[in-house]
C-alpha cells in the first residue's frame, strides 16, 4: 500500500463524488447555461458574502485572472517573498500582467502590515505604480501557517489608506478556516478578490473558485477566455465541488490532527534537525546537517511512502482525503526504524 505525502492535490474521486457527477445536470458555461456551475458560482458568492464568483480551472489560473485583472502592465505587487503567485506560477505576474513583484521577506510565508507600508513605491516617475497586494492563507512554503484575521484588518487599512487592491490566494482557505474556527464571510469582507482551491483537500480532481465584486467578476470572465479557461459542460466538475462543500471541509479536521502527529514524531526523530510548526495539513522538516534528503526520500520511497523535498535542505509532507489514520501510525512504524 503506497502512502503519498507528496501532495493533498494527488486524492482521486470517491465513489460518491463519481456519482454526483455523474448526476449533473449541465449546459454551455460560455453561454451561461451550465445550471450546476451557476450554482456553484451563486453559492460561494452568498458563502463568501460577495457579490459575484467565477469557476476557473486551478488556483494558478484564478490567481492570475486577478492579478491582470487588477493591474495594468507596469505595475508592482508586494507580496511574501516565497508566495505562490511570485515562485510557483511560471512567471505569470510578468508573462500575464505585464507586473513586477516587491518580494518581502516575512515570518513562514505571512508579512505585516508595517512591511506592506514600508513597500510602497512614492509617486515618482522613476517607480513602478504599486497598485496590488497578495496574501496567502495557508501558506504553502510557511508550512501551512494560518493569518491572524487581525493583521489581515491592518494590512487592509494600509490598502485603503493608499488605493491598493487585496488579493488572497486562498488555495488552502478552508483549512485555515477549519484550524482558526473562522467563517468565510470574515474573509469576504477584508478582500477585493478571494481564489479557493478544490483539488487540495477538498478531494476534487480539477477547480478553483475566484471571488470579487460583479464588476471584477465581469472583467475577470473575459480574462478567463483569453487565458483559453472557457469551458463548456463544466458542470460535471462543479458538481464535484458541490458534494466537497457538503462532505469534506469539517473533515479537514482530520488531515490536522494526522499532520500533528506527524510533526511530534518528526520533532523527537534523531535525524531530524527542525520541524516548521504544524498549524494545518503540510509538514515541513530539515534533517540534521550532513544527512541527505534524496537518500531519506529513496529509502522512505523503498518502504512505499512518498514524499518530496522542496528546497536543498527541506522535506514536506502533506495529509489529505486519501491518507487514512492507519497510513499515519503505518508510516509512524516506518519512521521509527530509521535511524
Ligand atoms: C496549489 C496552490 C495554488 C494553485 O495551484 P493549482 O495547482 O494551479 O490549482 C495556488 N496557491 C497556493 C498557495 C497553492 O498551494
Amino acid at each position: 500500500m503506497i502512502i503519498d505525502f507528496r501532495s493533498d492535490t494527488v486524492t482521486k474521486p470517491t465513489p460518491g463524488m463519481m456519482d454526483a457527477m455523474m448526476k449533473a445536470s449541465v449546459g454551455d458555461d460560455v453561454f451561461r447555461e451550465d445550471p450546476t456551475v451557476n450554482l456553484l458560482e451563486k453559492n460561494m458568492a452568498d458563502l463568501f458574502n460577495m457579490e459575484g464568483a467565477l469557476f476557473c480551472a486551478s488556483g494558478t489560473m484564478s490567481n492570475q485572472i486577478a492579478i491582470t485583472s487588477h493591474t495594468r502592465p507596469g505595475d508592482e505587487l508586494i507580496c511574501e517573498q516565497e508566495a505562490h503567485v511570485y515562485i510557483y506560477e511560471g512567471g505569470g505576474i510578468a508573462f500575464n500582467a505585464g507586473c513586477q513583484a516587491r518580494p518581502i521577506a516575512g515570518d513562514r510565508g505571512r508579512i505585516e502590515a508595517e512591511q506592506v507600508l514600508k513597500s510602497i513605491n512614492a509617486d515618482d516617475v522613476h517607480k513602478a505604480r504599486t497598485s496590488l497586494v497578495c496574501l496567502e492563507n495557508t501558506s504553502n512554503r510557511g508550512g501551512g501557517s494560518c493569518y491572524e484575521l487581525e493583521e489581515i484588518k491592518k494590512i487592509r487599512r494600509v490598502c485603503d489608506e493608499h488605493k491598493l487592491i487585496l488579493h488572497l490566494d486562498g488555495a488552502r482557505l478552508f483549512n485555515a478556516m477549519i484550524a482558526k474556527n473562522e467563517k468565510p464571510g470574515d474573509y469576504g469582507s477584508l478582500f477585493h478578490s478571494i481564489s479557493v482551491c478544490f483539488n487540495k483537500g477538498l478531494g476534487c480532481p480539477a477547480g478553483s473558485i475566484l471571488l470579487g465584486t460583479d464588476k471584477f467578476i465581469k472583467q475577470a470572465r473575459r480574462i478567463r477566455k483569453v487565458f483559453g479557461g472557457g469551458m463548456r459542460q463544466a458542470g460535471f466538475l462543479a458538481a464535484t465541488v458541490l458534494y466537497a462543500l457538503d462532505k469534506n471541509v469539517e473533515r479537514l479536521n482530520t488531515d490536522h490532527k494526522h499532520a500533528k502527529k506527524i510533526g511530534e514524531a518528526l520533532q523527537k526523530h534523531p535525524l531530524v534537525k527542525m520541524v516548521l510548526p504544524v498549524e494545518t495539513n503540510l509538514v515541513i522538516f530539515e534533517l540534521n546537517d550532513g544527512e541527505d534528503p534524496h537518500s531519506f526520500i529513496s529509502r522512505m520511497k523503498e518502504k512505499e511512502v512518498l514524499l518530496l523535498t522542496i528546497s536543498n535542505n527541506r522535506l514536506r509532507i502533506v495529509t489529505h482525503l486519501d491518507i487514512s489514520e492507519e497510513m499515519v501510525s503505518d508510516f509512524l512504524k516506518t519512521l521509527a526504524q530509521f535511524e
